[in-house]
């Protein structure tokens, strides 16, 4: 061979012009490693999706007739990290040319922007970096569209991509008339709705081999799993759950976006897409995901309305490329901001679900077995308390990007520590997404069993996040009250008797302190 083209885990994307033609001087690599597997501990589920879907790639290209080297942990163990593995099969190989597709993640595109590839030989080997042809806002363009430590607001991106991508637009105006239909979104599930809910399509490819590898190698994980894998491995797997996701939950997909339920066995996901992880891994192209739901919509007018879809494309066409914007153009300071300085750990109950409150049990047990919480479950389940406690965001930051199938840094952490923590100061969100026991309440079934009561704010028995809610606002009062979107929330507080304010913070003081025994 004379080329060596480097394919990531993430970077499963069958339509890279890399591979519009055979060539049989050019081997491709996709290679398990310890490096990837140990940056932080990864739920199980995660690392067997991510070596599935590997494998199954690694596949397909041979079968389209490329060359190419998969390696496994068995073959890459003794290399301490991705550039040794490069150098070695550069050598062994006589390589002139090294190719890789830029990473999404700061870490390894330094890795590899580092790495001198040809140092060690005595001839040289040229790199080139590719872009990986999969997001809608070119790479070179993100600087020009996002200031560095400047909050900028989704909406008005979005709306720029809806025009520029012409995506749900009449001639200059948006389809309908409006720009957002939230407002028409929100619902609560009643218990009639529950049943109507589909059951998630889930896949069934065997994990046993590569749990074996991972047992082999002394890979730590945490989570549950099967002998069976849930999630898309292929691009056809990822497919057939874009088309399920079409036909049997867009049309309730904006309506109950924010909704959750207890009663989570077969409804664990409820009208969410969970396309997550088929498309960072590129299995599926984001315009490939908004095309096919706007056909869904064009062709089931009746079925499907207008505030369902564009709800959906704004979280594609609009969140999922805003939070990149972000994430590059604040790298690598964001990784280390702490405006509220939070520095309180992390319950040990996050690892177990073993919390007496029961919407963090229900969100946390669902997310150990399932690899899966939807956004409302992250943003005002999880990352609500994390906000409300003051907890270190780095160990949010660890968890986050541990747990989830989809969690790879680009994404979870301006979605982490911005939109959940505010630890950006407000670069994603405008204000921080604290909520009471009443939005839970509101939003979801949840404290029906819970044990303490969602309508008291002070004593044993009152449910923690009530008064960790004032303990907050009033720790951060002097910030809270000058933004326009929180400053009314004092009015209320600030008429109540003193000694009932005392009551709750005093309630509030010992939750802080006792975190564990929640
Ligand atoms: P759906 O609800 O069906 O939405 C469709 C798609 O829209 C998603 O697949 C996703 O690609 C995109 N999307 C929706 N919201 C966002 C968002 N805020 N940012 C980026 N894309 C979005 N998403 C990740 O992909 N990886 C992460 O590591 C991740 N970490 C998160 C951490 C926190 C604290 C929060 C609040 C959100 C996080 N999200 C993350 C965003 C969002 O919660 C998930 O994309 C979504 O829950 C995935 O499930 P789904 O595919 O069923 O999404």
């Amino acid at each position: 061979y004379s080329t060596l083209r480097l394919i990531l885990g993430d970077q499963l994307n069958a339509r890279h012009s890399w591979f519009s033609k055979q060539d049989d001087e050019c081997v491709y690599v996709i290679a398990e490693l310890l490096q990837e597997t140990g940056y932080v501990k990864h739920h199980v589920q995660k690392i067997c999706g991510f070596f599935l879907a590997m494998e199954q790639f690694a596949m397909a290209l041979q079968k389209a007739g490329h060359q190419v080297l998969h390696l496994t942990l068995d073959e890459t163990r003794d290399f301490k990290d991705l550039p040794s593995l490069i150098t070695h099969l550069c050598q062994q190989y006589s390589i002139i040319c090294f190719e890789y597709q830029r990473p999404d993640e700061y870490r390894l595109l330094e890795q590899l922007r580092d790495f001198e590839v040809d140092k060690s030989f005595k001839k040289t080997i040229s790199k080139k970096e590719w872009d990986t042809e999969h997001f809608l806002v070119p790479f070179d363009e993100l600087a020009k569209r996002f200031k560095p430590g400047k909050p900028g607001r989704m909406e008005t991106f979005y709306r720029k991509m809806r025009q520029q991508h012409n995506v749900l637009m009449c001639d200059d105006q948006p389809e309908g008339g409006q720009w957002n239909y939230d407002a028409e979104n929100r619902a609560k599930l009643k218990a009639a709705d529950l049943e109507k809910i589909p059951e998630p399509l889930v896949f069934a490819s065997s994990t046993s081999s590569v749990l074996e590898r991972l047992k082999r190698h002394n890979v730590q994980s945490f989570g549950e799993i099967g002998t069976h894998l849930l999630w898309p491995i292929t691009r056809q797997q990822s497919l057939k759950l874009l088309n399920y996701f079409c036909t049997h939950c867009l049309p309730r997909f904006g309506q109950f976006q924010d909704a959750m339920t207890a009663n989570s066995d077969h409804q664990w996901s409820l009208y969410h897409s969970r396309i997550s992880f088929a498309l960072n891994t590129k299995m599926l192209h984001p315009k490939q995901v908004i095309d096919k739901a706007i056909k869904a919509w064009q062709e089931n007018p009746d079925a499907i309305s207008l505030a369902q879809i564009e709800g959906f494309v704004r979280q594609i066409l609009g969140w999922r490329e805003y939070i990149r914007g972000v994430y590059w153009s604040n790298m690598p300071d964001y990784e280390s901001l702490n405006f509220l300085k939070a520095e309180k750990d992390l319950p040990e109950w996050f690892w177990t679900g073993q919390t007496q409150m029961s919407c963090m049990h229900h969100a946390i047990t669902q997310s150990l077995q399932y690899a899966y919480a939807h956004h409302i479950q992250r943003l005002m389940i999880t990352g609500n308390f994390c906000l409300l406690a003051g907890i270190d965001p780095d160990q949010v930051d660890q968890w986050y990007l541990g747990i989830y199938i989809d969690a790879i840094q680009w994404v979870e952490l301006p979605n982490t520590r911005g939109m959940s923590q505010y630890a950006d100061g407000g670069m994603v969100a405008s204000k921080p997404y604290a909520g009471s026991g009443n939005y839970v309440h509101k939003m979801s079934d949840y404290c029906g069993g819970c044990v303490y009561n969602v309508k008291e704010k002070e004593g044993e028995s009152a449910c923690p996040l009530n008064s960790l809610y004032w303990h907050f606002m009033e720790k951060h009062r002097e910030l809270l009250h000058k933004n326009p979107r929180t400053a009314l929330v004092y009015k209320g507080w600030d008429k109540k008797m003193l000694a009932d304010r005392n009551a709750i913070l005093k309630r509030a003081k010992w939750c802080v302190n006792n975190l564990n025994s929640l």
